[in-house]
């Protein structure tokens, strides 16, 4: 199979769709891998790697999606490359086509068989594509409410793990899942004082045994959330309802009586945030203060560590990438239920219901 790997144009998306050892296990098996010239320079990955891992570079964008049956992207294709994407072709990247339904339109009048990270489900119902982006939100979460907490970024001066002889600071985690798990271990590892709450006892329980006695587990209610939220020097927002808002469970409230210098990381803010003060920031200007609290609230912070982004993403995204290229993708996606999964357009047709019930459009 011929796959075509561009350059992202998205604002500020320095992420690459190949690393060179995946377009080393394509070439490997006979594969031929065009990459657009300097696609992986905003990951530090310089074309000589790509051609020393067998791709061929190509100057422009339009020649990289005209040489491909596959293309493999990291975000979702803009208006620009619509007219790029060719007939039948199979485009492999995050979609989130329900919000982008010019995007869907255009994919169905191309007949592009549109495989989307997000929707690849697992019989548990994990979503394994998206899983490394939320281990690293949710340990950058500790990382940069570190940073807020000191003096010169408006936060109360407070060093996360104290020294010998002075308090540590209180890291309240709200949803214990892969983001909070993920903060849990960092705030953890700089010697904080760490709870966690979480509607599920069965992920509390996980978690107690994981951690053992390093950290507290709590149930999440409204009682053991106003009493966390209002001691913590930090509180990440962590909670997720599949397919639904995020709760808002810290209210303007509790936020106006935090202590003044405190500061909240809300990394649900791209499902609305459970901090009811938090709104969307960007990486140019990430925080902002509300009551004397920093808040943080960057909905795509896997963006700021694109290097070891690309690299996480890779390591999920390859195995379905490889069984669509040996197999072909009729073949690829009637073998693994799961990759079936995530193809959301074919033929001109909406394949995913969920989809095709956000973009009303037929099934
Ligand atoms: P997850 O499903 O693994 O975990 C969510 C947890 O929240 C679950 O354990 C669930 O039981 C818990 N929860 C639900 N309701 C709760 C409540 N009322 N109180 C306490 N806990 C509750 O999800 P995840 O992968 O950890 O993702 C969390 C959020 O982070 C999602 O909204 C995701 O989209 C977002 N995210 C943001 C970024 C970013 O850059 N800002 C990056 C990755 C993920």
């Amino acid at each position: 199979m011929k796959i075509g790997v561009p350059a992202e144009i998205k604002n500020h998306e320095y992420r690459v769709g190949m690393i060179p050892a995946s377009v080393r296990e394509y070439t490997m098996r006979g594969h031929q891998v065009f990459v657009q010239r300097g696609a992986g320079e905003g990951s530090a990955i310089p074309d000589s790697r790509y051609i020393d891992a067998g791709a061929t570079i190509l100057e422009t964008a339009e020649e990289v999606w005209k040489a491909a049956d596959m293309i493999v992207k990291v975000k979702e294709p803009l208006a620009s490359e619509y007219d790029l994407m060719q007939e039948n072709q199979i485009i492999y990247t995050y979609f989130h086509l329900a919000a982008v339904p010019d995007l869907a339109s255009a994919l169905l009048e191309k007949n592009v068989a549109a495989v989307a990270y997000e929707t690849i489900q697992l019989p548990d119902g994990r979503l394994p594509l998206l899983e490394p982006m939320s281990e690293v939100a949710g340990r950058m979460a500790i990382q940069v409410g570190a940073r807020c907490l000191e003096r010169e970024a408006g936060g109360k001066g407070v060093l996360l793990g104290g020294i010998p002889g002075v308090q540590r600071a209180n890291v309240v985690i709200l949803g214990g899942g892969t983001v909070g798990t993920n903060a849990a271990k960092m705030a953890v590892g700089m010697g904080a004082n760490v709870t966690i709450l979480d509607t599920n006892l069965a992920r509390l329980r996980y978690l107690d045994d994981v951690f053992g006695n390093g950290i507290q587990t709590l149930h999440s209610n409204a009682g053991t959330v106003s009493d966390k939220v209002l001691e913590a020097d930090l509180v990440v927002g962590a909670v997720l309802i599949a397919g639904a808002k995020a709760p808002h469970l810290v209210t303007r409230e509790h936020i106006s009586q935090m202590q003044e210098g405190s500061v909240v990381v809300d990394v649900s803010v791209d499902q609305g945030g459970c901090i009811a003060t938090c709104h969307p920031t960007t990486h140019e200007n990430p925080t902002y203060v509300v009551d004397g609290v920093v808040h943080y609230c960057v909905a795509n912070m896997p963006g700021a560590v694109a290097r070891t982004s690309t690299f996480g993403l890779n390591n999920t995204t390859l195995r379905y990438g490889l069984q669509i290229a040996e197999k072909g993708l009729v073949r690829a996606l009637t073998e693994d239920p799961n990759l079936r999964l995530g193809l959301n357009t074919y033929q001109g047709k909406t394949t995913h219901e969920a989809v095709a019930e956000s973009l009303e459009l037929e099934y």
